[in-house]
C-alpha cells in the first residue's frame, strides 16, 4: 500500500474525526481526505472542507449550511456538498474511496459502516456501536466481501497488534485494560451523587461526550467486550478486563504457554488511527514517545463489578449474542442522553439498560431488520422509563 489512499472520514468533526484529519495532514503523500461528514457542526466542517478539499462533504438535512462561497466562476468547487446524511452509504461505496474511517457516535454509524463492509472496503472502525449492534452480521458480510476491519479503539488496536505475536489456536485469552474512569474506587452509594459535569471529566482521555459518560459508568468497557467478541471471533469466556489507571498498556493477549504480550504507548488516539489506516506498515508519528529515563509505575487491579454493574452486562450480552447488543446499546444511548439532560441519576443509566435488556424478546439469529426494530423499541422504552 504505497499509493495515496483516499479516506472517507465519517464523523470528521468529532474527537476521532479531528485526530484522523491530523494524521492525514502529517502524511500528504500517503493519505488524503476524500470525503467528510458531520451532523451539526457546520462551521467546523466548512473549515475542514476548505483545508482538505475533499471530493464530497455531507451534513444532516436540517442544518442550514451556506456552501455557495465555496465556488465561483473563477474558483470552481472541488467539493460536492450533500445536505443529507442518507446519501453517505452510497458515497462510501464509490470507487474513489479506499478506506472508510467509521467515527460517527452511536448506532447512527451503522448504515454507512455496513455499506463500506458490503462494498469490500478497508474500514478503520472506531464506531464500536456498529459491532455491538450487528457484529455477527457485519463480520460474516466482511468475510464474504473481503472487507477488512481494522480497529481504532485503543484496546482493540492493541489486541490486534498483540495477536500478530502468535497463532489463534494458541490464544488463552484477551485482556482489555480500562482506566477505570473518573470514579475508580467509589462505592455504589457514592455513584448516586455523580453529576454530568463530574462524569464528563475523564482523567486520561479527551473524547466525545457520550463515550466519556460510557467510560465513567464502565458501559464503554462492556461495549468493548462485545466489540472484541465479534472483531476477534472469540467467546466471552476468553475475554477479561483489568483496571489500569495510567492508560499506557492498551491491552494484553495471553498465550497458552503463559506468555503475556502487551502494547504500550502514551495515550494518544492518533497512533491507533494511523495504524488502522496504514497497516501493515508503520509510519513515524509526532505522538509523544515513551520516556524510559523517568520512573514509571503501572498498576493493575481487578474491576469492581458491584460498583460498575455495566461490566457484567457486557459479558452477558457478549455471551448471549443475538439481539442483546442492539438492545443494550440503544437503551444506553438514550439513558446517557437523559443523564446529560439531568433526567436520570448516574447509577440509573445502567439500571435502565439492564431492565430493558432483561425485558426484550431475545432472538439468537436476528436479521438486520429485526435488530433495527429492536433498537427502535429499546429507545422508546428508555425514553419512557420513569425514575
Ligand atoms: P464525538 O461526539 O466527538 O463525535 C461524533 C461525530 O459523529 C461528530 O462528527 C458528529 O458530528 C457526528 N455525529 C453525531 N451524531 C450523528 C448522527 N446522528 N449521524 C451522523 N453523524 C453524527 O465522538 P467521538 O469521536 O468521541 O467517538 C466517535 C466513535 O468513536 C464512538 O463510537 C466512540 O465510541 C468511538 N471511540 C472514540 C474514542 C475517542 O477517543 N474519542 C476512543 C475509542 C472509540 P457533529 O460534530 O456535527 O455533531
Ligand atoms: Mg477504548
Amino acid at each position: 500500500m504505497s499509493s495515496v489512499q483516499s479516506i472517507a472520514v465519517l464523523g470528521a468533526t468529532g474527537s476521532i474525526g479531528t485526530n484522523c484529519l491530523d494524521v492525514i495532514r502529517q502524511h500528504p503523500g500517503r493519505l488524503r481526505a476524500a470525503g467528510l461528514t458531520a451532523f451539526s457542526s457546520v462551521e467546523k466542517l466548512k473549515q475542514q472542507v476548505e483545508q482538505f478539499q475533499p471530493n464530497w462533504a455531507a451534513i444532516a438535512v436540517n442544518q442550514v449550511c451556506d456552501t455557495s462561497g465555496f465556488s465561483s466562476p473563477s474558483k470552481p468547487a472541488r467539493t460536492q456538498w450533500f445536505h443529507d446524511l442518507e446519501v453517505v452509504p452510497e458515497l462510501v461505496r464509490r470507487p474513489d474511496i479506499d478506506i472508510v474511517l467509521s467515527a460517527v457516535v452511536g448506532a447512527a454509524g451503522l448504515p454507512a459502516t455496513w455499506a463500506a463492509v458490503d462494498a469490500g472496503k478497508r474500514v478503520a472502525i472506531a464506531n464500536k456501536e456498529t459491532l455491538v449492534v450487528a457484529g455477527s452480521l457485519v463480520m460474516s458480510r466482511a468475510a464474504e466481501t473481503g472487507a477488512r476491519l481494522l480497529p481504532v479503539d485503543s484496546e482493540h488496536s492493541a489486541v490486534f497488534q498483540c495477536l500478530q505475536a502468535g497463532r489463534k489456536q494458541d490464544l488463552r485469552r484477551v485482556v482489555l485494560t480500562a482506566s477505570g474512569g473518573p470514579f475508580r474506587g467509589r462505592t455504589k452509594a457514592q455513584l448516586r451523587e455523580v453529576t454530568p459535569e463530574m462524569a464528563l471529566n475523564h482523567p486520561t482521555w479527551k473524547m466525545g461526550r457520550k463515550i466519556t459518560v460510557d467510560s465513567a459508568t464502565m458501559m464503554n468497557k462492556a461495549l468493548e467486550i462485545i466489540e472484541a467478541r465479534w472483531l476477534f471471533g472469540i467467546p466471552s469466556s476468553q475475554i477479561g478486563v483489568v483496571i489500569h489507571p495510567q492508560s499506557v498498556v492498551h491491552s494484553f493477549v495471553e498465550y497458552c504457554d503463559g506468555s503475556v504480550i502487551s502494547q504500550m504507548s502514551p495515550p494518544d488516539m492518533r497512533l491507533a488511527i494511523q495504524y488502522a489506516l496504514t497497516w501493515p506498515e508503520r509510519l513515524a508519528t509526532t505522538c509523544q514517545e515513551m520516556n524510559w529515563n523517568v520512573s514509571h509505575v503501572h498498576e493493575f487491579h481487578p474491576p469492581d463489578f458491584e460498583a460498575f454493574p455495566a461490566l457484567r452486562l457486557g459479558f452477558e450480552a457478549a455471551d448471549m449474542g443475538g439481539t442483546c447488543g442492539a438492545v443494550l446499546n440503544a437503551a444506553n444511548e438514550v439513558a446517557v442522553a437523559r443523564f446529560l439532560n439531568c433526567e436520570l441519576r448516574f447509577d440509573q443509566i445502567t439500571q435502565v439498560a439492564e431492565e430493558i435488556l432483561r425485558n426484550h424478546q431475545y432472538d439468537a439469529n436476528p436479521s438486520m431488520d429485526r435488530l433495527l426494530n429492536l433498537d427502535g423499541w429499546a429507545r422508546k422504552e428508555a425514553v419512557r422509563w420513569n425514575t
